[in-house]
């Protein structure tokens, strides 16, 4: 078997991964905070985790993949200041804080199907892991790593030696990052909420002192008070209730290297007193907007797969064929021109793939061989494209050509086997049949206009549609996006 290297944030080397149990991984991706649409900079880092997985089990590893769903806690400045984000989304949209929480995922997960990114093994919600929190910090309360301020439970991070172990700033530094105090209660400025009251009870509310909206719809009885968990220790909690004390993986953008990771490692550590929780840490690089600018929830330059490509009637599959051109951990540009290339990109894959059908044979050792190299070298999903490529210029039969691309795509994920098939109109959902009918009156009437939106509205529903020349005649030949 192929060694697999992952860069580890941790060392800041590319390291051997090696599983704590035998051939079973267990992998961790922090989840979305589900009180807006996830933006197409968030999906690019759930794209990234999505090519480690399937590395992972291309390698022949059994992986136990937990993503949670931050449903409460996620205040509206990442240390413990603001809003709970989905208290604000709920008063934003006149809902109740569920109905946020449970819109906001089911539209994250259809985002997650759309991009052909495999669902984790288990997802979990803040809200029903209240108990495991609790007593999480608990634990750390026995330990004195925590105290008590008029605002909620506190973790003493002086008290843990290796808080700087993820981030490798010096305390100084990092003291500093921290946000201007706010809070006098604090004793350092990188301390952080384990639980927080609903009603704080200091007295004269300092400066700055959190303004919070009204009652919240969610708190909870806890030994210290009602209120709810910090951020934090969701992550904390579920990753080791479902994976373990130690675990092999976790991952996210490399905005939580700073705050949210180095603060989940403090917690766990000193919760279990074993090092490492977790052996490698993961991180993707940002999507920026075309000149450089960040993509973030806050600004207005925030785009999702919706708004980005399939209103305006491109598969979403071009998104991930973009994020596969890119490392990971090389920052990806947004921008027409991007989008274009990736557009073009797979449309020309997709094409040589088309041209393989029906041609059998097998996978070749040589490409496949090359191919593995390329991806267990910390994911190098550019250079794989690269040798997909050679593959299919090279002077190999169609059918092995056909027989190792389709294999190659257990990891790329970009449904060419389906680019191959097109699908038979009549066996298709009366709804789309019917669409395809308006369509093709359209087109005869000339309506190009109706016949666009025809085709877009297809898409919207996930099928794609092409008109064909087949032996002089006019065909549609009919795809699923998925
Ligand atoms: P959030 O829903 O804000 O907790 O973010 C979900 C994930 O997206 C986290 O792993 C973040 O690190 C990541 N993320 C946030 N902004 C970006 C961006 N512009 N590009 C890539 N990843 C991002
Ligand atoms: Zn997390």
């Amino acid at each position: 078997m192929k060694k697999l290297y992952l860069y580890n944030t941790l060392t800041r080397k590319k390291e051997e991964f090696k599983p704590l149990q035998d051939q079973k991984v267990g992998l961790y991706t922090c989840g979305p905070t589900v009180y807006n649409f996830a933006h197409i900079g968030n999906l690019r880092t759930y794209l990234f985790e999505d090519f480690l997985k399937r590395v992972l089990l291309y390698d022949g590893f059994e992986v136990d993949h937990v993503m949670n769903i931050t449903d409460v806690g996620h205040l509206t400045s990442d240390e413990d200041e603001g809003e709970d984000k989905i208290e604000l989304g709920a008063r934003r949209e006149g809902k109740t804080a569920r109905e946020i929480a449970d819109f906001y995922e089911a539209a994250f997960r259809r985002d997650l199907e759309r991009l052909n990114i495999l669902a984790p093994n288990i997802y979990c919600k803040a809200t029903d892991n209240i108990a495991e929190q609790i007593e999480l910090i608990q634990k750390l309360e026995a330990k004195g790593y925590t105290y008590l301020t008029s605002d909620g439970v506190y973790f003493d991070t002086s008290k843990f030696k290796d808080y700087n172990q993820l981030s490798h700033l010096d305390l100084e530094t990092l003291r500093e990052g921290a946000r201007v105090e706010k809070n006098p209660e604090k004793k350092n400025p990188t301390d952080f909420a384990l639980w927080k009251f609903s009603t704080p009870t200091y007295s004269p509310p300092y400066q700055g002192g959190e303004k919070r909206g009204g009652k919240r719809q969610m708190e909870w009885d806890s030994p210290w008070g009602v209120g709810f968990p910090g951020w934090h220790i969701e992550c904390s909690a579920m990753s080791m209730k479902y994976l373990g004390e130690q675990f092999d993986l976790h991952c996210g953008g490399i905005d939580h290297i700073n705050v949210h990771h180095t603060n989940e490692i403090a917690q766990s550590e000193a919760a279990t007193g074993k090092h490492p929780w977790v052996k490698i840490w993961m991180h993707g690089a940002f999507l920026n907007i075309a000149g450089g600018k960040k993509m973030a929830k806050s600004e207005e330059n925030f785009l999702t797969l919706e708004n980005a490509f399939l209103k305006k009637g491109i598969d979403p599959l071009v998104f991930r064929f973009a994020a596969l051109s890119v490392h990971y951990r090389k920052p990806m540009e947004y921008g027409e021109e991007a989008v274009e290339s990736a557009k073009n990109g797979l449309e020309h894959l997709h094409n040589q793939v088309k041209g393989l059908a029906g041609s059998e044979g097998s996978i070749d050792p040589g490409f496949k061989d090359k191919f593995r190299k390329a991806i267990n070298d910390d994911l190098n999903m550019p250079e794989a494209l690269a040798i997909a490529q050679e593959l299919l210029k090279s002077k190999l039969p169609d059918g092995d050509k056909s027989a190792t691309i389709l294999d190659f795509d257990r990891v790329f994920g970009l449904e060419l086997k389906m680019a191959a098939v097109p699908l038979k109109i009549e066996e298709l959902p009366a709804r789309i049949q019917e669409l395809i009918s308006a369509r093709q009156r359209a087109r005869e009437e000339r309506n190009w206009q109706e016949s666009d939106r025809l085709r877009d509205e297809l898409k919207r529903l996930d099928y794609s549609i092409e008109d064909i020349k087949e032996e002089g005649k006019e065909v549609q030949r009919v795809i699923k996006i998925r």
